[in-house]
């Protein structure tokens, strides 16, 4: 594989941005060696500098749930950038995507946009904290909510739950005001939520967490299907989240269902829908943005009636509700309707499940391949089931790491950390699925 060009720009890169990156997972770091600067995406498939050409299952990501450029994504772009880029002023594209997120998320009968999925979380944290008169959140350890102060908060080690900073330059005080208990794990919750009743504004999760591997709501279950030996996971109604829903009205903590990466994932209306239950808040970003920087946050009318201007809760942005950003979201919504993509990406999984299933049958003892919808995970592991963020952290991401490195060299893609999942998206055709089913068997061959 050709890297010069990719080389000579992370030379320049290095000297201008710290890692040479604009964030952090991009350095390659986890996998080791140099990460390659892109030129073009095209469906399913990302084209370097060099020119190599890679089958991508990173996907910037999450968003692009319809594969790189788009072209109906790409025309609404051209379309709305011809008419100027930002109004400072509303617009009818908000109107039209608020009206569209709202049709599908029950739970949401106002919404604010804003630029980012990080943005997005800590507003819906200062609304709970706004609406409720109280200061403390409840995290899950595993879940990642963007990189506001208040969130970048890990557990402590043993039994204390008050949050230690998981960042440089993150203060005590901030951390003060979070509690961590692990994701799937009723009962610390249901002691957490007892000992601080009457202080705790809101517990925040990310329904399916997806950025420490994808971790299943428990009681999610796993089933081997006869052809391949490898579990995936079928969705059962009455899980994890339906619990956390009932000990949230219990002891009075609004519910926050983060879903900058579920939302229009997972089904139309994210594992709100998948699940059946529902959030106080809901935080969105990735998809509706359709490949531009969106975030946004909705709730009932009675919680968004604190937001200003309507009320005493502040927040605001310069180019939130931009007409670029707003449109891609708007084009891509409205073909994920239009070719019933969920359905789709199903059978896709569904076909990709069953081409790697041999390969991974070879290696069934050392490797666990996860599948929800079209998010996926593949784990280096003698554990048959991943339900914590030990179980994650008990994973070979040094043999991940070396499958990494095998899969780029033979045109595949992989986001560039054993802690990341991989998306399909409706442009990977079944000719991309058999050759990284090929690749996957060339490399796991080559590693294990
Ligand atoms: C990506 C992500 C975020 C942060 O979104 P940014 O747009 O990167 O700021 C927050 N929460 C979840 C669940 C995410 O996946």
């Amino acid at each position: 594989m050709k890297t010069d060009a990719s080389k000579a720009l992370y030379g320049r890169a290095i000297s201008l941005m710290p890692g040479g990156v604009s964030s952090p997972v991009r350095a390659f770091k986890s996998v080791g060696g140099q990460p390659l600067f892109m030129k073009r995406g095209r469906g399913a498939h990302l084209i370097d500098e060099d020119g190599n050409d890679f089958i991508d299952y990173c996907m910037s990501w999450g968003p692009l749930i319809l594969g790189h450029a788009d072209p109906e994504v790409i025309e609404a772009i051209v379309a709305a950038a011809a008419d100027g880029t930002s109004f400072g002023a509303p617009n009818r594209f908000e109107v039209e995507l608020a009206e569209m997120v709202i049709a599908r998320f029950p739970s949401i009968e106002k919404i604010r946009f804003v630029n980012s999925g990080t943005e997005a979380v800590m507003s819906a944290i200062r609304l709970a904290r706004g609406a409720t008169g109280k200061d403390t959140i409840v995290k899950c350890d595993g879940c990642y909510h963007g990189h506001a102060d208040h969130l970048l908060v890990a557990g402590g080690s043993g039994l204390a739950t008050f949050g230690t900073p998981d960042s440089a330059g993150v203060t005590k005080e901030n951390a003060k005001d979070t509690l961590v208990v692990p994701f799937n794990d009723l009962d610390r919750l249901e002691d957490v939520l007892k000992k601080g009743k009457g202080d705790i504004a809101a517990v925040i999760v990310e329904p399916v967490p997806c950025n420490y591997g994808l971790i299943p709501p428990y009681e999610s279950v796993y089933y081997s299907s006869a052809r391949s030996g490898q579990p995936s996971i079928e969705t059962k109604r009455k899980n994890y989240l339906h619990a956390v829903r009932a000990l949230c009205d219990r002891y009075g903590a609004l519910l926050i269902f983060d879903e900058v990466i579920t939302g229009f994932r997972l089904s139309p209306g994210g594992a709100q829908e998948l699940f059946g239950v529902r959030a106080d808040i809901t935080t969105l970003g990735k998809i509706i943005g359709g490949g531009l920087p969106v975030g946004a946050y909705g709730a009932s009318k009675e919680l968004m009636a604190h937001i200003a201007p309507d009320g005493p809760v502040y927040q605001a942005g310069t180019l939130s509700g931009n007409p670029l950003a707003m449109s891609a979201g708007i084009a891509t919504l409205k073909k994920l309707e239009r070719i019933g993509a969920h359905a789709l990406l199903d059978k896709k999984a569904e076909y990709f499940r069953n081409l790697i299933a041999p390969a991974l049958s070879r290696f069934g003892d050392k490797t666990l391949f996860l599948q929800m919808g079209s998010i996926f995970a593949l784990y280096f592991t003698e554990r048959r089931s991943i339900t914590t963020v030990d179980d994650v952290r008990a994973c070979d991401m040094k043999r991940f790491a070396a499958f990494h490195r095998a899969m780029l060299s033979r045109g595949v893609y992989l986001s560039p950390s054993g802690y990341e999942v991989g998306f399909l998206s409706t442009a990977h055709g079944d000719q991309e699925l058999r050759k990284t089913a090929e690749t996957i068997e060339e490399s796991l061959a080559a590693i294990m």
